[in-house]
């Protein structure tokens, strides 16, 4: 069989989130004359589509698939999202805001960072919110797009959107479907492979509809029907320092104008989600089921909504880790196939996006070649691995002792990486982007200095510096920026009268 020349077919299996975004960029870029893309999806099993919240980097996504951003927020009922407030983290009572954009300005090579915590030791630093125009907006209820160029503080808004999952599915699908994507109901029953390179050949729906492709992207959810199942891709499991395994979730009704923010309230045995639509608001209690039953998280989820339950509590059950491969032979696995982690910093989508953005990078031909399929795995468990870092630290780095599950959680060993992490900020208050991971500096200061980790000493950058022009330059940078959130419409105003939504 000749096994050269560039792909002529692309099978999804799975028509979730991750499907269906698949879908859309993958017809958006490479159209659907030459490579037939097929979605198969199976509405007796439904998908998962729990409320979402997303990152900045989504706004690339939206640009690639060249969505007008208006009508997106429209159609999926959506809401802006400057950043995340955690409640009770540190220890009950306490809250931080974890921004997205950035803190001030760097100082030529001097980092802001450097002089905040030179001037945080001087006894002359605000806190953190004070420089960040994302927390400023956030904290009056205000929104707009960046303005760009320029020095103002409105120059430096990141945002991403929440969304109703279901609603962004759909949207989705009308993009793809208009591209040429075909689309096919019904269950996979079967998964036929190839001799000797045990390449996936087929996939067969309980109808008898045989499916063939020469590349598969596995979308089936956590069960990883494909990569899973037909190739045995293991998974690693990362409970040992994620312990949270279900999540309840129940939309609730408004009771205020959307906030521009998520909001995640540590609870006894996990933590609570909070994430505003125009229509509604999602709701959800993810927690480890060792320390607490089913019926103890429902009855706090219920006993914490802001606004009347719309619907029963849904119970979800996971598992988080990823797979130990994401491209085995001809198939890539994207979305919870591949992998899960709890959605407390939104990079699930993210992960979806990156795994696309990655493929079309490394767009195989029928040849396969091995680098690449090495290359993509790498990547990917990079991305994976700093998002669990990441997510770990909220946990670890905590005063909280008010339960078994806190006190196990501060006192656990940790990934080396994230200790080394922890090390450097201690000593010198340093944050770093490794390579171009997804995290930025103002997201690693956010958080740990909001989880309560302390640096003894400072960059020795800052003291390039003399104090009093640090001093000088973040007053300026902290008054301004409360003055420019002053001038930035409301948000629910921004989303009426600017989109054309909440109506
Ligand atoms: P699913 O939604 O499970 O879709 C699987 C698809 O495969 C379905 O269409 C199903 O019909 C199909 N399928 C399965 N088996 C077969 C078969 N045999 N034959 C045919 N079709 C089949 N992400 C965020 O970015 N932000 C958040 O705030 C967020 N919150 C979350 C909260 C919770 C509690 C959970 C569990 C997840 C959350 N996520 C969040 C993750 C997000 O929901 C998922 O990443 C996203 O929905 C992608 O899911 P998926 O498409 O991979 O899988």
């Amino acid at each position: 069989m000749n096994r050269d020349g560039p792909l002529r077919s692309i099978a999804i299996v799975g028509g979730g989130t991750a499907g269906w975004m698949a879908a859309a960029a993958l017809s958006r870029v490479l159209g659907t004359q030459r490579i037939a893309i097929t979605l198969v999806e199976s509405e007796e099993i439904g998908t998962i589509g729990v409320g979402e919240a997303t990152i900045p980097p989504i706004q690339s996504f939206n640009a690639l698939l060249g969505l007008d951003e208006d009508e997106f927020v429209r159609e999926t009922m959506g809401s802006f999202k400057l950043g995340i407030e955690f409640v009770d983290w540190l220890r009950p009572g306490h809250r931080y805001f974890h921004p997205f954009g950035t803190y001030g300005v760097d100082a030529g090579a001097v980092p802001f960072e450097a002089m905040w915590h030179r001037l945080r030791q001087a006894g002359q630093a605000q806190p953190l919110d004070a420089y960040s125009i994302c927390a400023a907006a956030a904290a009056g209820g205000r929104f707009m797009r960046p303005v760009p160029g320029g020095n103002s503080p409105l120059s430096h808004i990141g945002y991403a959107f929440h969304f109703d999952a279901g609603l962004y599915a759909r949207y989705l699908r009308r993009h793809a479907e208009a591209a040429g994507v075909v689309r096919r109901e019904g269950r996979v029953g079967q998964v036929i492979r190839r001799e000797p390179d045990g390449f996936i050949e087929a996939v067969v729906l309980a109808g008898g509809e045989r499916i063939a492709a020469d590349l598969f992207i596995d979308c089936s959810g956590f069960r990883g029907l494909l990569i899973g199942e037909a190739l045995g891709a293991g998974f690693e499991d990362w409970s040992a320092w994620l312990p949270n395994d279900r999540a309840v979730a129940v939309p609730s009704a408004n009771n205020g104008p959307p906030t521009p923010f998520t909001r995640s309230t540590a609870r006894a045995a996990g933590w609570q989600w909070r994430i505003p639509l125009q229509h509604r608001t999602g709701n959800g209690y993810v927690y480890a089921s060792g320390d607490l039953s089913d019926d103890e998280a429902i009855a706090t989820l219920l006993a914490n909504l802001e606004g009347e339950a719309l619907a029963e509590p849904r119970l979800l059950r996971f598992r988080t880790g990823r797979r130990e491969a994401f491209w085995v032979g001809n198939c890539v696995a994207l979305g919870l196939a591949s992998g899960f982690m709890e959605p407390l910093e939104s990079t699930s989508i993210h992960l979806v996006q990156a795994g696309i953005a990655r493929l079309l990078e490394m767009l195989p031909t029928r040849a396969f070649e091995p680098a690449d399929t090495r290359r993509y795995n790498r990547l990917m468990t990079a991305e994976f691995e700093t998002i669990r870092d990441f997510l770990i630290l909220h946990f670890h780095a905590t005063e909280r002792d008010d339960t078994a599950y806190w006190r196990r959680l501060r006192t656990m060993a940790v990934p080396e990486t994230l200790a080394e992490r922890i090390r450097i900020y201690r000593a010198t208050g340093r944050i770093f982007r490794e390579a171009d991971e997804l995290f930025t500096r103002t997201s690693w200061l956010a958080v740990m200095d909001g989880q309560g980790l302390c640096a003894r000493g400072h960059d020795p950058l800052a003291a390039t510096m003399p104090l009093a022009d640090a001093a000088g330059r973040l007053d300026r940078i902290a008054h301004v920026t409360a003055l420019a959130a002053q001038r930035m419409p409301s948000h629910a105003d921004f989303i009426s009268q600017r989109i054309g939504g909440g109506r």
